[in-house]
């Protein structure tokens, strides 16, 4: 006998809590926009930074964004390119709409490590987001001397078209407008990281979202959460699930969907395709 709920049983399951849940969170990790058809590597990666990949050697967009570029002109162009496949060219996508949808009429809130804004895209009401890592929309102080954040679309397309040999002009090097030093974009990758009112705010609505939830019915729906920073939303997951009587997990991931053992009876994970389930969950 097969120990394992079938892919019928569990999907049955999860739409029961889903439209029995109170309050529904919502944990959107990398799996997530990968899954959305927003590939860091492969086909997307190659179409869109041949002369990088020329220059530089790079496998894909997430290791190139470690990568230590020795000039700002440098380091400008190729986040300029990385901003603008990410963020400001792609439309909402498939998934992410039929996330929403299946959402929409829920008390929800939405906990996310990504920076692609594809949840305000489609739809997501943006005082239900609480992007943790950052915006790749906004740029900051590279030294946090303040805690302000610079919307960078009309830079990032400036720089995008006048991009040459992998070079931005000097011209187009942003400068903090307070001490004068380089800028950043507005992501979590050192201790510098611009946590501005906006985001204090976010974190406010979330923590009281939680206090609400915690003692009725709390569906957590996990979607593409792995291991990279699991302290932000697979681990407090787990942890709710754990210690509220009436708190559920459904995780998404293709390839760590297990729950812990101590959840064992009240997590359902689904390793198939993410697509294909939330659609499935819509039906
Ligand atoms: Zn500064």
């Amino acid at each position: 006998m097969n120990i394992y709920p079938s892919y019928q049983q569990r999907l049955n399951q999860a739409k029961e809590l889903l439209q029995t849940a109170d309050y529904l969170l919502v944990g959107g990790g990398a799996g997530l926009s990968d899954a959305a058809g927003l590939h860091y590597d492969g086909e997307r990666f190659r179409e869109h930074f041949a002369p990088f990949i020329a220059q530089y050697g790079f496998s894909d967009m997430y290791t190139a964004g470690f990568y230590p570029f020795p000039t700002e002109e440098e380091k400008w162009a190729y986040w300029a390119q990385h901003i603008e496949v990410n963020r400001y060219q792609p439309p909402a996508t498939q998934l992410y709409l039929e996330l929403h949808h299946l959402v929409e009429t829920k008390d929800y809130f939405v906990l996310t490590t990504n920076v692609d804004s594809q949840f305000s895209k489609a739809g997501f009401v943006p005082e239900k987001i609480f992007a943790v890592q950052g915006d790749y929309g906004l740029n900051q102080c590279a030294r946090a001397c303040h805690l302000q954040l610079y919307d960078n679309q009309a830079l990032v397309e400036a720089m995008v078209s006048q991009t040459k040999d992998c070079r931005i002009p000097s011209s187009l090097v942003p400068h903090c407008p307070v001490c004068g030093g380089p800028m950043e974009v507005n992501l979590r990758k050192d201790n510098y990281f611009v946590e501005d009112q906006q985001w204090h705010d976010s974190e406010e609505r979330y923590a009281t979202f939680l206090k609400r939830a915690a003692r009725h019915k709390l569906v957590l729906l996990e979607l593409g959460v792995g291991f990279n920073t699991p302290g932000i939303i697979r681990y407090p997951f787990e942890r709710m699930t754990y210690q509220q009587p009436d708190t559920w997990l459904i995780r998404l991931n293709s390839r760590q969907p297990e729950g812990v053992r101590e959840n064992q009876g009240k997590t359902i994970s689904f390793g198939e395709d993410m697509s294909q389930v939330i659609s499935d969950f819509l039906l």
